[in-house]
């Protein structure tokens, strides 16, 4: 009896050749709601034969599809596209289930995904060429993009449909086939997707899931028909990535963590910037790359900045993602939580002063994976609280005297993926925008994550690799250039010339 014959009728299964394929390896994980802490699927975990399975079937697939015209790609992405907007709600909800996050909040995840859909649907238009008439006497020279064939995407637990959503439509639309590897935690999002996709038009074998763990990505980085990887997880696992993917002759975009600052000038609206560190600080449980982690207080504006923020921390609704009044559901499992709920602990024994404990909330009386939201105040670098990306609904303020020790603390960080700056004056925050060493940057906006038709991606540890995710860059990554030069000259006028072609 194989592995696959035991598997529960909650199993998530893997999606090849454009139908649910079990997993072989007989290695498995719960996947667990963490409002509740029940287990609520049993996701099946690839092995080097089902890596292989689904590779091959998308090396046969890729090659019909890139020969597919494209205003039929595009038609498929259109019909893709108004299926994700029927089922919208239903991906909302299973988001939520397994992830934790709020279902208003699910639905802005399935908006901000959707958008990358729908810059695919415009992709004959993305993959016009240049052309170069007369570029020598009776020479035309042209540039064409084409897809790579097999291409992978792997993605983390925080946003378990917008993320695959970046990565598969961009290269899909581009005629490459595309197989993903979704976060074991949050798995059966990418399944309704790649239902949806087939549903769409998306042929058999173009989309094509592998659930697992490091076996199947080190599978995917290693199997020579996988041309391009894209992976959006933490600093540890994209420099794994980059690294090996690279060493086998792969093209990489590997997004890593995040630590971002919000720096907020003396003459910032005080509301308006807690407003925002309070949404960006705690939204979706602070489990976004893009959340705020630390605000920089200048000058005097700490007191009542900290003041507004305890304020509004303190009407936050914590509780299941599933009701509407919730403002902030759980973290994603027991283990992440503690180890968040931690810092707070050492954030105090550091020296730093522990301003809001979310450990009091009601909601941590649950079986589900709660932290209230909580305030650090006086936090230094050095300290744990602040070296560390803690990925939890944990705000921490550095108190600075000036923008030139704000802005110092933040192009030393390792990390460089967004920032915020909140301030009335215009001079200033163009000066902020010249200066800072980040990849998405905010003017008074605190989550500057780009519109689909500019791509996302940070600095330093926060991306290996050259090009950043979707948009422009996206069908950069997905695709390669070749440039033809031609000619149609009278054959009579032909002569052997052993010189190096120049311009005549
Ligand atoms: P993770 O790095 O643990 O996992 C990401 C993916 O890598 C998953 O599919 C996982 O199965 C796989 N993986 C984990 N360990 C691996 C290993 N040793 N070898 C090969 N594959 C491995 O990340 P996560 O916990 O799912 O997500 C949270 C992290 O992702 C945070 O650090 C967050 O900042 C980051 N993130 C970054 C962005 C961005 O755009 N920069 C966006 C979302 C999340």
């Amino acid at each position: 009896m194989s592995a696959s014959d035991t598997l529960t009728p909650a199993a998530v299964s893997h999606w090849i050749n454009g139908k649910p394929d079990a997993a072989t390896s007989g290695r498995r994980a719960s996947v667990t709601n963490p409002a509740t802490g029940e287990i609520i699927a049993e996701v099946g975990f690839a092995c080097i034969d089902d890596v292989d399975r689904a590779v091959a079937a998308a090396k046969l697939a890729s090659a019909e599809w890139r020969s597919t015209p494209l205003s039929r790609r595009a038609e498929v992405m259109f019909s893709f596209r108004d299926l994700i907007v029927k089922n919208r709600n239903r991906l909302a909800e299973i988001i939520s289930l397994e992830n934790g996050k709020t279902i208003a909040d699910a639905l802005g995840e399935v908006a901000r995904g959707l958008e990358n859909v729908e810059f695919a649907c415009g992709i004959p238009n993305q993959l016009k060429g240049g052309y170069t008439e007369q570029a020598s006497r009776g020479v035309d020279v042209y540039q064409i993009r084409q897809p790579l064939g097999v291409v992978a995407g792997i993605t983390p637990f925080n946003f378990p449909a917008m993320v695959p959503l970046w990565m598969l439509s961009t290269a899909i639309a581009c005629g490459n086939a595309f197989i993903l590897k979704p976060s074991e935690k949050v798995p059966s999002a990418s399944v309704f997707l790649a239902e949806l996709a087939k549903q769409a038009g998306v042929p058999d074998g173009v989309l094509n899931l592998v659930h697992g763990d490091k076996v199947a990505v080190d599978r995917l980085l290693e199997h020579p028909d996988v041309k391009a990887i894209s992976f959006v997880g933490s600093t540890p696992v994209a420099r794994h990535i980059y690294q090996t993917a690279t060493h086998n002759g792969k093209r990489v975009q590997a997004l890593g963590g995040a630590k971002n600052h919000m720096l907020v000038l003396p003459d910032a609206d005080i509301a308006m910037a807690a407003d925002a560190a309070v949404s960006a600080g705690y939204g979706a449980a602070g489990e976004r790359c893009m959340a705020i982690s630390v605000v920089l207080a200048v000058g005097g504006v700490a007191d009542p900045l900290i003041a507004a923020i305890r304020e509004r921390v303190a009407r936050i609704k914590v509780g299941p993602g599933s009701e509407p009044f919730n403002e902030m559901g759980p973290l994603i499992s027991r283990e992440h939580r503690d180890r968040v709920a931690a810092h707070l602990d050492t954030a105090v024994a550091e020296g730093a002063t522990l301003s809001v404990d979310g450990r009091l909330d009601p909601a941590m009386r649950s079986n589900g994976f709660f932290l209230g939201p909580s305030l650090i105040d006086n936090a230094k670098p050095g300290m744990r609280c602040y070296d560390h990306e803690i990925f939890g609904p944990v705000l921490s303020v550095v108190r600075v005297a000036t923008y030139a020790d704000a802005l110092r603390l933040i192009n030393d960080n390792p990390y460089g993926n967004g920032t915020a700056i909140f301030t009335q004056n215009g001079g200033a925050a163009r000066q902020f925008q010249f200066d800072v060493e980040v990849g998405m940057v905010g003017i008074n906006v605190p989550i500057p994550v780009p519109v689909s038709y500019y791509s996302f991606g940070g600095w330093k540890s926060s991306l290996f690799g050259d090009l950043h995710m979707y948009g422009p860059e996206g069908v950069q990554f997905y695709t390669r250039s070749k440039v033809v030069t031609s000619r149609w000259p009278d054959p009579a006028a032909s002569k052997v010339d052993l010189g190096f072609p120049q311009v005549r």
